[in-house]
């Protein structure tokens, strides 16, 4: 029998996008303390597409998938969902949600991360107005940040935001807010430090580091 048949309880589900070029430890630890903060029951990275033009030449949409496959090794919340580097051209968010609530029992909730600047950038999204049909919302805030946010934004927050995480109830529908200090890492550094010939170790887990290197990854061209 189905889980949706015997009623079990609701899963809860997280999605982050993002293109880790490569994936590092600042998105490992904040999806890791997401995850925990919101007793997911999982924690999907998933990995976005970009025009072909913009990847790097010597980094594949396979590659950058491979790294965060390799990062969650047997990291059981952690999971990785490589569906948008399948498609023909990049995704929309909508359409993502749209094929992962497609696969969820009805009663799932499903958790869309996405940090303060690309929440303040939603009204220009693809169809943005249906996303909460399919999730919930977190906003991933740093503590020290005062923005406010766009006029655009102020009906949807008054109408949809809840004052806790704790408080988002059913499948979909509302947005919280995470307060969390990122760690001071990114992906552009870290191509940065490699460009020029330096390590990146313990910025990114041993495994990555291991690919990275394997593969001569993001190093200068002779
Ligand atoms: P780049 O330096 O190439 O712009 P990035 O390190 O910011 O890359 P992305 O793949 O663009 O990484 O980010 C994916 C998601 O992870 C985004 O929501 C981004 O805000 C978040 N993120 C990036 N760096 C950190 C960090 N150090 N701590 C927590 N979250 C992060």
């Amino acid at each position: 029998m189905s889980d949706k048949a015997q009623g079990a309880s609701p899963r809860r589900i997280g999605l982050l996008g993002g293109t880790f070029d490569p994936v590092h430890i600042g998105h490992l630890r904040s999806a890791l303390e997401v995850a925990d903060m919101l007793a997911l029951s999982e924690l999907r990275l998933v990995p976005n597409a970009r025009p072909p033009h913009r990847d790097r030449p010597q980094v594949s949409p396979e590659q950058r998938l491979a790294m965060v496959q390799q990062a969650v090794q047997g990291v059981a919340t952690l999971q990785v969902d490589g569906r948008e580097l399948l498609r023909e051209r990049p995704s929309y968010t909508i359409e993502t949600l749209e094929a992962v609530r497609a696969e969820l029992a009805t009663g799932d909730q499903l958790f869309l991360l996405v940090g303060w600047d690309a929440f303040c950038g939603l009204p220009g999204w693809h169809r943005w107005e249906e996303l909460l049909w399919h999730c919930h919302i977190i906003v991933l805030q740093r503590p020290d940040a005062d923005s406010e946010p766009p006029d655009a934004l102020r009906n949807l927050l008054a109408a949809r935001a809840v004052s806790a995480p704790s408080g988002l109830e059913g499948p979909a529908g509302s947005i919280a807010f995470v307060w969390q200090t990122p760690l001071a890492v990114s992906a552009t550094q870290i191509r940065q430090l490699l460009a020029s010939g330096k390590s990146v170790r313990y910025l990114v887990p041993d495994a990555v580091l291991a690919y990275i290197e394997a593969h001569g990854l993001y190093r200068a061209p002779n």
